[in-house]
C-alpha cells in the first residue's frame, strides 16, 4: 500500500490543534488514532498536506460532573471507553456501543471522536482496489454516483457507520467542539448534516473535545443491538439504540429515545415512533406496531449489498427486540 506524500505535526494539546487547522486551512487533516483516516488516505479519499496528530494528547479519564453527567474525553480509546468502570456501571449501552466497533486491536487504537467523525462508507467510495479504473464519483469530485446512478451531484448515499453514535444520541449526549472562536455545546445528533458528501457540521478548524451524557433518568431502560453477517471485525449492517423511561405507574411511557445507525448518511432519531411511544403502556402487542412503522419511516438505504426491503425487516425485528429489552430493564431496574 502507498502512502501519499504528507507532513506531521504533532500537537501537544487540543487547543495547539485547533489553532494549527485554523492556520494550516484545507491542507490540514486531524490524525487521531488513523484507524478510519488511514485508509482513507491509502485511497486517496483525502490527500492532505499536513497531518495534526492527537496522539501525545493524554486523554482525561471519564468523570462525574457537579450535575450528574458523566463527561468523557473524546481522545479517549474505545477498550478504554468500553472497560472504564464508571462508563460501564452508569452507561453500559456506551460502552457495549464502543465493545462493538472493529477487533480489539482496532479499539486499542480508536478513539471516541474518531469514531464519531469517521468518514461515511460505500461499497465504491472505500473500495479503492476494487474500482481503481473506475471514474471518480460525485464525492471524489467527479461526474458520477456508480451505485446510484440516478444521483445527481448534490446527492451522495454513502452511510455513515458510526457504532456509538445512536447510543450517544439515545441516551441524550452532547457535545463539546473546540474551535478558533472557542467552545460551542451541540446535541449529538447535530454533529452530522445528514448530506454524504460534507456529513459533519463542523467547521475547518473545529475539533470533537468531549462527550457529556446526561445521568439516566428514573425507571429508565436500554436496548443496543448491532447486526451483521459474520458478528465480528464488521461494520454494522444496521444499529439500534433506545432509551425508555417508565412513569411512576411503572406500565406506561414517559420518555423514549430512539436512534438507528448505518442505514442512512447520518445516524437518524425515530421521532415519529417515540411520539407513538410516550403516554402508551410498554406491552408486547404496542412494541410488535411500533417497530415496522418505525422501520418504514427510516426508509434505509441499500448499502453493501443489503437490499432495502432485508434491512427494513432486520430493523422491524431488532427494533421491536431492544424495546422489548429497554421496557423489561426500566420495570425490572437491572442493567
Ligand atoms: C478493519 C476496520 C473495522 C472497523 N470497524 C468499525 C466498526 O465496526 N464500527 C465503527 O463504528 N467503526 C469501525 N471502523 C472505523 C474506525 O476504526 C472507527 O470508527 C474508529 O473509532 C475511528 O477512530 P480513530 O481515532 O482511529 O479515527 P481517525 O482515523 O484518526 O479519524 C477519523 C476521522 O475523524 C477525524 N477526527 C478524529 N478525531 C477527531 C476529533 N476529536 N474531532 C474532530 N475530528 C476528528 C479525523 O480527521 C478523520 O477524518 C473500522 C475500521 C477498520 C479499519
Ligand atoms: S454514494 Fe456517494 S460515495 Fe458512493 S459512489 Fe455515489 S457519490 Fe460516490
Amino acid at each position: 500500500m502507498i502512502l501519499l506524500d504528507f507532513g506531521y505535526e504533532r500537537a501537544a494539546t487540543l487547543q495547539q490543534a485547533a489553532a494549527w487547522l485554523a492556520r494550516l486551512g484545507d491542507g490540514a487533516h486531524v490524525l487521531a488514532g488513523g484507524t478510519d483516516l488511514l485508509p482513507s488516505l491509502r485511497a486517496e479519499l483525502v490527500s492532505p498536506g499536513v497531518l495534526v496528530g492527537l496522539s501525545g494528547i493524554e486523554p482525561e479519564p471519564p468523570r462525574l460532573t457537579a450535575d450528574g453527567s458523566i463527561r468523557i474525553d473524546a481522545l479517549t480509546r474505545l477498550s478504554s471507553l468500553a472497560h472504564a468502570g464508571l462508563v460501564r456501571e452508569k452507561l453500559p449501552m456506551l460502552a457495549d456501543s464502543a465493545l462493538a466497533v472493529g477487533s480489539n486491536q482496532i479499539r486499542e487504537m480508536a478513539t471516541l471522536g474518531g469514531n464519531l467523525c469517521q468518514e461515511t462508507r460505500c461499497l465504491y467510495l472505500n473500495q479503492r482496489h476494487d474500482y481503481q479504473f473506475a471514474a471518480p464519483c460525485f464525492k471524489r469530485g467527479g461526474d458520477c454516483c456508480h451505485p446510484f446512478p440516478r444521483n445527481d451531484r448534490q446527492t451522495c448515499w454513502s452511510v455513515h457507520m458510526s457504532d456509538i453514535a445512536p447510543a450517544l444520541i439515545a441516551l441524550g449526549a452532547e457535545l463539546e467542539i473546540l474551535g478558533g472562536a472557542g467552545m460551542r455545546r451541540i446535541g449529538a445528533a447535530e454533529l452530522y448534516t445528514g448530506s454524504g458528501l460534507q456529513p459533519l457540521s463542523l467547521g475547518r478548524a473545529e475539533l470533537v473535545r468531549a462527550v457529556i451524557v446526561p445521568p439516566p433518568p428514573p425507571r429508565s431502560g436500554w436496548g443496543f443491538h448491532k447486526s451483521t453477517v459474520r458478528g465480528g471485525l464488521e461494520f454494522g449492517m444496521a444499529v439500534i439504540a433506545v432509551s425508555l423511561q417508565l412513569a411512576e405507574d411503572g406500565a406506561s411511557c414517559c420518555g423514549a429515545r430512539i436512534a438507528v445507525g448505518a442505514v442512512r448518511e447520518r445516524p437518524l432519531r425515530l421521532e415519529s415512533a417515540e411520539r407513538a411511544l410516550v403516554g402508551a403502556r410498554l406491552d408486547d402487542e404496542r412494541l410488535a406496531r411500533v417497530a415496522p412503522d418505525a422501520a418504514k419511516a427510516l426508509n434505509p438505504l441499500p448499502h453493501h449489498g443489503f437490499t432495502r426491503r432485508h434491512l427494513l425487516d432486520n430493523v422491524a425485528v431488532y427494533l421491536r427486540r431492544a424495546l422489548a429489552q429497554a421496557a423489561e430493564r426500566a420495570r425490572t431496574g437491572r442493567a
